[in-house]
């Protein structure tokens, strides 16, 4: 069986009520770290899972009414912590990563896309569908901010295609279908619906580790997979389909009861950043 070195990486926070992203607690705030993923298949080469904060996001979130954004969800992201710094300090160029994997258009999972101008971009193209032409308040509502993006971004795009599911191993279950992106099970995206439309998981599977589920933004805190313990109800007002959600969230739950070897990863889960994410 093929396997994969994977580097898990945080470029930047924000902070949030924990009452609000946990379903508990009182109003203190979290601090929700955004991971990436850095990906080396012995064959296929670099892929990078997610961008976590850039520049952009700041440039974006200057004036109204993005600024809404920025203050909802106040970042701090030091110039190092940048993607592109961190891979240069492992010895990457932006040119040496020609796939880019997006869960979802979040701006706080896609606001450094720019700073990889070699890169193509592989998604859920539903997931594109539901945001792409937004503008204004009406793209600020998807969380989405169009001024993040490349300007080539469609002219390096490279969605997946949804024909190309295929069912999962047995170990993964209840999720049963996923698109094997090297096709030797090494990697495998997973449609995780429900907080945004066409949301992408992605299962690895690391060299002398047990697999690894990195599930972006299905829930934002290990407890809630642990508990099936979705947020504050207000939550579902940013989610595009609350009802999915909650169907994701409980097969998340289901899949670490029948099988806790999987290491689920949520993408702004500080608990689960201390174990797994690597300095910088
Ligand atoms: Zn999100």
């Amino acid at each position: 069986m093929t396997t994969v070195t994977l580097t898990l990486l945080e470029a930047g926070h924000c902070v949030f009520p924990e009452h609000f992203t946990r379903g508990r607690g009182g109003l203190k705030l979290a601090r929700l770290p955004a991971t990436f993923a850095l990906i080396e298949h012995p064959r296929a080469g670099l892929l990078l899972f997610e961008t976590g904060y850039g520049t952009a996001f700041f440039r974006a979130t200057r004036r109204w009414p993005n600024q809404l954004y920025a203050r909802l969800t106040p970042v701090t992201l030091r110039e190092e912590q940048l993607a592109v710094h961190q891979l240069a300090r492992r010895g990457l160029r932006p040119a040496d990563l020609s796939r880019l994997l997006i869960s979802h258009f979040h701006a706080d999972h896609v606001s450094a896309l720019g700073d990889f101008p070699a890169a193509r971009f592989s998604y859920w193209p539903e997931a594109w569908a539901a945001v792409r032409g937004r503008r204004g308040l009406n793209a600020l509502r998807a969380a989405y901010l169009p001024e993040v993006m490349p300007a080539d971004f469609e002219a390096r795009a490279a969605p997946l295609d949804p024909a190309a599911l295929r069912p999962l191993p047995p170990e993964f279950a209840p999720f049963r279908h996923g698109v094997d992106l090297f096709c030797d099970e090494s990697v495998l995206a997973v449609p995780l619906p429900g907080h945004a439309v066409g949301q992408l998981g992605l299962l690895v599977r690391p060299a002398a580790a047990a697999p690894v589920f990195l599930v972006a933004d299905a829930c934002w805190h290990s407890s809630a997979f642990r508990e099936d313990r979705p947020p504050h109800a207000l939550a579902n007002l940013l989610f595009a389909d609350a009802a999915q959600y909650r169907a994701t969230l409980h097969a998340l739950h289901a899949l670490h009861t029948h099988n806790p070897a999987v290491e689920l990863v949520p993408a702004h889960c500080a608990e689960a950043c201390e174990r797994h994410v690597a300095a910088g």
